[in-house]
């Protein structure tokens, strides 16, 4: 059974040849892409016109995002900007800490057990100046229920009063770095990196663990990928307990799921040993659906958080040295057995102490188990130099750039974190492609929304929420900016033998647009409208 679809112009991501008007799929895959004529040649097919006058492009991949986005929609969600929720609905920013805690209370009266905790997320309380959020802002929202409210870096969480008792913290005495003090010694409420968020999170009911294979979740979040044109996903650190794995394999296995899911096992909490055992017990399970096997590391925390790992001279608002998140000698030791066993990794930089670290792992790594084509990749790199980029060519490393921090945090950059010249290089979409450094780029939502347009929109613009442009010099055009959405994505995924381009043989995985990316104007790409993705051949509408 063929179908041949006809659209207004398919844009293939393959060199080849990168335009047609027709492409015929066959058994979820792509027969061939052309003309009618060309594709008529394979024999008995039926003509589809639906997509007649839209614009077909590689379904998207988005390489750095978290099934949390379709999850965090049962809490409050306390963010900056406005934000669509899976099922299309507009939630408006909250523009104050005292607008946060407002909305927090009026969530309140909905929950109708005076015990159940109160969950908030996406704070982003960076905008907010040099007022941070105290445990008695949310105490005002209650005094008798826990109230957590997560930021929208994922690095920090503020806790009330009740919220910090559960767990034991309500005194003095405090030496981990995570947890912030005030003059009295007593904590701020402010509890940063996982060994400080975690057992509060575990307290009120935000557990990793339960929601790695979460179905509503899941179903949630496939449902948002179709709304932005995207049919394969990581959930970049998972815990994902076989009890997730056998739910993940049962939901991506219906006939109808219109997602490839690519979860990346986290390391936390496991001996190296224990870590890569478990990544090869994972891959031998996966299927077309569900990647499994990838493994993730965290090197450092959030530069906006200024707990990520800076090389001298640090921050420039003068904030102290960020925090390891993991043992610098634990992630030389996970490089090395990774490529001995083919496993590979994706580890978690923000500062450029990070991204040294990471690079150095590496390099002694291959110096023990000389593996060509690894593609370990470097997730966020937002503050790689051009010597460090050099570096991860020679070493074969993919970045994968947080291109939507200078549209969410750039001013803050700018003024704050890093200052103007480092935060012009950030995220250097433009040195990378000068270098040959393979890359992609992405949302890391639920830290922001999921939509690789407005991703792609953000490589090329570059601008910040006052209007900056922010790195002219590190822009991209659009058609790279949409390659690294579709097939650069896929390669540092090790997928892009099968998707990330509309080819012979490749799944048949589409974005479908009703606009043309290459024919707006470059600043208007974000506002490309989606009518949804053709999924393994089926065509699927946002919203249906
Ligand atoms: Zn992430």
């Amino acid at each position: 059974m063929t179908t041949i679809y006809r659209a207004r112009r398919i844009i293939t991501m393959n060199p080849s040849r990168p335009q047609a008007t027709h492409v015929a799929v066959r058994d979820g895959r792509v027969l061939g892409v052309g003309t009618l004529d060309e594709l008529a040649g394979w024999g008995a097919h039926t003509l589809d016109e639906r997509f007649a006058d839209k614009v077909l492009l590689p379904g998207f991949v988005e390489g750095h995002s978290h099934i949390g986005e379709g999850v965090y929609w049962r809490w409050v969600y306390c963010g900056y900007h406005d934000r669509t929720d899976p099922d299309g609905r507009v939630w408006k920013g909250a523009g104050s800490i005292e607008a946060v805690v407002e909305r927090l209370r009026e969530a309140q009266k909905r929950l109708a057990d005076p015990a159940q905790p109160l969950i908030g997320w996406g704070f982003d309380p960076i905008y907010f100046g040099e007022r941070r959020c105290h445990r008695s802002d949310l105490d005002a929202v209650s005094r008798t229920r826990a109230v957590a409210v997560m930021h929208a870096s994922g690095h920090i969480t503020n806790a009330n009063t009740v919220a910090l008792d559960l767990v034991g913290w309500m005194r003095s005495g405090h030496e981990h770095p995570g947890i912030m003090v005030d003059a009295q010694g007593l904590p701020t409420g402010e509890l940063k990196g996982p060994d400080a968020m975690m057992p509060v999170l575990l307290k009120v009911g935000v557990d990793r663990e339960a929601t790695a294979g979460d179905e509503a979740g899941v179903r949630a979040f496939a449902k948002l990928a179709v709304r932005m044109g995207v049919t394969t996903a990581t959930d970049l650190a998972t815990p994902i307990p076989d009890s997730a794995v056998d739910a993940l394999l049962r939901i991506t296995g219906e006939a109808g799921f219109s997602l490839r899911l690519v979860p990346a096992m986290h390391v936390r909490g496991q001996s190296v040993e224990q870590a890569i055992e478990r990544a090869r017990h994972l891959k031998s399970r996966s299927t077309d659906r569900l990647r499994l096997g990838l493994v993730k590391a965290h090197a450092d925390g959030s530069i906006q958080g200024f707990s990520a790992r800076m090389r001298w001279p640090g921050y420039y608002n003068g904030a102290p040295q960020g925090l390891w998140y993991v043992e610098p000698e634990y992630l030389r030791r996970v490089y090395a057995l990774a490529l001995q066993h083919g496993i590979q990794m994706h580890t978690h930089t923000n500062g450029d102490e990070a991204i040294d670290l990471a690079i150095d792992c590496l390099q002694d790594a291959l110096r023990q188990h000389p593996s060509p084509d690894h593609r370990f990749t470097l997730q966020h790199c937002q503050l790689a130099d051009r010597a460090q980029l050099r570096r991860m060519k020679s070493l074969g490393m993919c970045a994968n750039f947080f291109a939507n921090h200078h549209f969410h945090w750039g001013d803050a950059h700018y003024g704050m974190t890093v200052g103007p010249d480092r935060a012009e290089r950030m995220n250097p979409c433009a040195s990378a492609l000068e270098l040959g450094v393979p890359f992609t780029i992405h949302s890391d939502a639920p830290v922001t929304p999921l939509g690789p347009l407005h991703v792609a929109w953000c490589a090329v613009n570059r601008l910040t929420p006052s209007g900056r442009v922010l790195g002219e010099h590190e822009r991209i055009g659009v058609p790279d900016a949409l390659r690294a959405v579709t097939l650069g994505a896929a390669y540092t995924l090790q997928l892009d033998g099968e998707i990330g381009s509309i080819e012979t043989g490749k799944r048949a995985d589409f974005a479908v647009l009703e606009d043309d990316p290459l024919e707006v104007a470059p600043h208007a790409l974000k506002d490309v409208r989606v009518w949804g993705v053709v999924a393994g051949g089926v065509p699927v509408a946002a919203g249906g």
